[in-house]
């Protein structure tokens, strides 16, 4: 089976995994301030904070802009669970703003009559997560402008979006957002195992992410309350978590960080060739806006239905028979047992919902070969023609 996504691991990878097995730092030690710095200065933001997971860097970003239960955070329904639960944790309510049906995205007109609604009822939300899917990054100087308006916080979830950009600068750059999230899991653009980070320009809002991960703890003079009364001395000043990421983790991807320009470079070729190979298909292909450079986490197809008369689920299945590790991005998030829980239901969120009944993931990863992407096309060409 040629799968939807795999890592890249190369002989240094493992050399520098291997020197800190070798080290006095297992856990959090030098590493993790060093890989810190080094995405911080890739992407262009003053601080980063290095965690155990996406979901975890999420949580964080959640709790630093204060969200708790009785606040509303928006995000969209093509997503991963994640973005939406990281709000549960908090107590606060998720709501969800509908996609473009062009780049699939959060779509800012939606967003704009729905925060009109939410001004009427009352019912604003505290943060807005635009979550940049499948590496393309989000309208976001305009989503900044409506969150200027209407008073809203935002943290970008970039999971799929470490090292694309967008007017030429890097996303991660935090310039129309509070904080940006990125996910370090193997399917992602460099991975740690699994991990994450948290990038913002925002001193105090860095200073409580790192606080939050090692369960609200500080050691830092200028913050402790009370005078220490000994060497030992820290100070509890609220509820953390153990969210750290370790040494180990943090040599893995600080290697992997060299290669990130390669591998997103990789992506865009073979996505490049995809669409060529695919033009004539009945698929609605990819479409990235002119100003932006996606990192291609993914390459996600829609059936064009009025031109197939197979189902989904039946395109689906044969192209797995033929040994293509299709997979789905994304069933709608309010449509999930949890979500239609809290009331959500069919017919919420039309354009996610119809995404969710036409796309396909194809087989994206570095070291993807063009004779395994001619043989995907090969497989799709025999379905669906
Ligand atoms: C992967 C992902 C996450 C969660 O990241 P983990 O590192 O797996 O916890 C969150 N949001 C999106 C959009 C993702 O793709």
């Amino acid at each position: 089976m040629i799968p939807y996504g795999r890592q890249e691991i190369s002989q240094p990878d493992i050399d520098a995994v291997v020197a800190v097995l070798r080290s006095d730092f297992l856990t959090q030690g030098p590493v993790v301030p060093r890989f810190e710095e080094a995405v911080a200065a890739r992407c262009g933001a003053r601080f980063a904070v290095a965690v155990n997971s996406g979901t975890s860097a999420l949580h964080l970003a959640c709790m630093a802009l204060d969200l708790e239960p009785g606040d509303l955070l928006w995000t969209v329904p093509n997503t991963f669970v994640a973005s939406a639960n990281c709000a549960r944790y908090c107590g606060a309510d998720v709501d969800f703003v509908d996609i473009d049906s062009d780049t699939w995205n959060i779509s800012v007109p939606r967003l704009k009559e729905k925060l009109d609604e939410a001004q009427t009822a009352g019912k604003l939300p505290k943060v807005v997560v635009p979550v940049h899917f499948a590496g393309q990054p989000t309208d976001q100087e305009d989503i900044w402008d409506l969150s200027q308006e209407y008073g809203f916080k935002i943290f970008e979830d970039a999971c799929h979006s470490l090292g694309a950009s967008r007017n030429s600068e890097p996303v991660g750059n935090c310039k129309w957002s509070d904080i940006t999230v990125f996910s370090f899991h193997p399917v992602k653009i460099i991975t740690t195992g699994e991990g994450g980070m948290v990038l913002t320009n925002d001193e105090q809002l860095a200073w409580r992410m790192e606080t939050l991960r090692t369960h609200g703890i500080t050691r830092d003079p200028a913050h402790t309350l009370k005078d220490p009364d000994g060497p030992w001395y820290y100070e509890q000043l609220e509820l953390g978590y153990n969210y750290r990421m370790t040494d180990i983790q943090a040599a893995l991807g600080l290697s992997q960080l060299a290669r990130l320009d390669e591998f997103v470079e990789k992506r865009n070729q073979l996505a490049r060739r995809y669409s060529e190979l695919l033009v004539d298909f009945p698929l609605q292909l990819p479409f990235v806006r002119p100003e932006n450079r996606s990192a291609f986490h993914l390459y996600v197809v829609r059936l064009q239905k009025d031109k197939i008369r197979k189902t989904h689920r039946e395109v689906f299945e044969e192209l797995r028979d033929q040994g293509i590790g299709v997979n789905l991005h994304y069933m709608p998030v309010h449509l999930q047992p949890y979500y239609r829980n809290l009331g959500f239901g069919p017919g919420n969120f039309p354009a996610a919902e119809i995404h969710g009944k036409e796309a396909i993931t194809l087989p994206l990863y570095p070291s993807l070969t063009e004779k395994e992407q001619d043989q995907v096309v090969k497989a799709i060409k025999r379905v669906v023609s």
